[in-house]
């Protein structure tokens, strides 16, 4: 193996060719960034170098050339914006990684991306390399078709309100009626219809008859009048992104009724602004023009989102959003850092043979500690021997028995910390693994606090909406996964892409 000597790195920025990225920095930007981000970290640059070719497929003349010169010895490491700026295919990743092994690249240094040479770190980067966005584009575009196909036969593609259920009948989904919660949610919508009930009493009369939140309370006033006293559902419609469809589920009231319950909403409406709406998104973005909190409206049945202008200093300008607009936004967003399922299970297979590597390895430390320890036993009887055959003073007993119980004690602690930093990264990386292949389910799913729970995860609280546009950053080890947003363009190469991009 020979290492390089020398401190020097090369900076690597590469313009994204296939997509128009906002996340993505312009050449200008990555070079300045990296250049800062350089002198923070007292990183010296032996050469700044661009490309402007996809990194989707090998061959690309600067990356090739600077391989070779890292092999050469020239520089001990390379300086890029993110993983995916260096590879994004399996083989030039599989060139760094083994660059990496085998000590010739001492150091990658990412801005958006840490980096340790760790089997962990490793493992991670062969993450960032190759996650592919193709799969990921056809799956929510499919899906979101199908979804809609559903939703024009009348069939509510999403969970039923209370009063209903989601059942598989013949290998088919379908809603039936609650029978056991259904007469409360009627008897419900009845009482309020008089006009003589607070929202609030519908969610205590719902909840002494046993129709609580899933922690077990009283349902909000923002949820019940979202989800049940709105809810055209109850008649026979359904409401799916933002539109009205006819369902084809078994109505339990009567058009009439949902009418009159209408009206009392309205006449209650400014009761209903004034208590807490139903705000899912509340609390995730800020706003991109002037930085402040971004908050929720309901209007006509419909949540918007909106800044809350409290600048005094920058006189903001933006509009509206609509809920639905949030929500497939934020959900395109998620999907770029969900892990493909077939990706997922051969990242396990890696790790369960990792797993066994890392046993077999800790076998063969432990066994050699453990050697060492009985030599030390072994000294220790012999030394007690000479001191009782009065070969040694007592003096020189102690010193040299204190001496080798120290020894002996550290060994036993190496036994133990070798252990535990060997395997303590394979569970929680597995755990991970899990989560990332859900989060397609979720981004999918129409449980909005669900997904704002697992954006704040993802995403942190840097999140903005600025002109109606949703901006996520991930976090790490989320920013891995990172793929680029779906593409006409990207859409049209998919078919020829796919196989170069598929292998692990
Ligand atoms: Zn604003």
């Amino acid at each position: 193996m020979s290492v390089t000597n020398t401190n020097k790195m090369f900076l690597y920025a590469r313009k994204s060719t296939d997509v128009e990225d906002k996340q993505i920095r312009s050449i200008p930007d990555q070079i300045l960034e990296l250049r800062e981000f350089a002198k923070r970290e007292n990183i010296e640059i032996l050469e700044e170098l661009i490309e402007k070719q996809s990194a989707k497929i090998p061959g690309r003349p600067v990356f090739d050339s600077m391989i070779e010169r890292i092999e050469k010895g020239e520089a001990c490491g390379i300086l890029a914006w993110h993983p995916d700026r260096l590879a994004r295919n399996s083989i030039d990743g599989g060139k760094i990684i083994y660059l990496v092994d085998t000590g010739k690249i001492k150091l990658l240094k990412f801005p958006q991306f840490w980096f340790d040479p760790t089997p962990q770190g490793k493992f991670m980067l062969t993450i960032a390399f190759g996650q592919s966005k193709y799969y990921v584009d056809s799956l929510s575009e499919n899906t979101k078709r199908g979804l809609r196909q559903k939703a024009l036969r009348g069939e509510f593609p999403s969970w039923a309100p209370v009063g209903y259920l989601n059942v598989i009948r013949d290998r088919r989904k379908i809603i039936i009626v609650d029978k056991k919660k259904a007469p409360i949610v009627v008897k419900a919508l009845e009482m309020f219809a008089t006009g003589n009930l607070r929202i609030m009493d519908i969610g205590s009369f719902l909840a002494k008859n046993g129709i609580t939140t899933r922690g077990g309370k009283v349902i909000p006033s923002d949820q019940i009048t979202f989800q049940l006293l709105t809810n055209p559902f109850y008649f026979g419609h359904f409401r799916f992104k933002g539109e009205v469809y006819e369902g084809i589920h078994t109505p339990i009231i009567t058009k009439k009724l949902w009418d009159q319950v209408q009206k009392v909403v309205k006449r209650r409406s400014k009761v209903i602004t004034k208590e807490r709406i139903h705000k899912p998104f509340m609390g995730l973005f800020r706003c991109g023009e002037c930085g402040y909190m971004i908050t929720a409206e309901m209007k006509k049945g419909f949540t918007y989102y909106r800044c809350t202008k409290k600048s005094k200093v920058i006189k903001c300008t933006q509009l509206f959003t609509r809920e639905e607009d949030v929500d497939k936004q934020l959900s395109d967003n998620l999907l770029t850092v969900s892990l493909r399922q077939d990706w997922a299970d051969k990242m396990l297979d890696k790790l369960s043979l990792e797993e066994k590597y890392v046993a077999q390895s800790c076998q063969v430390f432990v066994q050699s500690k453990k050697d060492e320890i009985k030599l030390i036993n072994d000294k220790l009887q012999r030394l007690l021997d000479s001191y009782l055959d009065q070969v040694i003073d007592r003096d020189s007993y102690l010193i040299k028995k204190s001496e080798l119980l120290s020894l002996k004690k550290t060994l036993e602690e190496q036994i133990i910390n070798f252990q535990h930093s060997q395997n303590a990264w394979l569970e929680p990386m597995k755990q991970w693994i899990v989560e990332a292949t859900n989060v397609a389910n979720i981004a999918r799913e129409d449980n909005l606090e669900e997904k704002k729970v697992l954006a704040l995860k993802i995403f942190g609280s840097n999140s903005t909406l600025k002109d109606r546009k949703v901006c996520c950053e991930a976090l790490n080890p989320w920013s891995a996964l990172r793929a680029d947003p779906p593409t006409r363009d990207s859409v049209r190469k998919r078919g020829f892409i796919l196989n170069h991009s598929s292998q692990y």
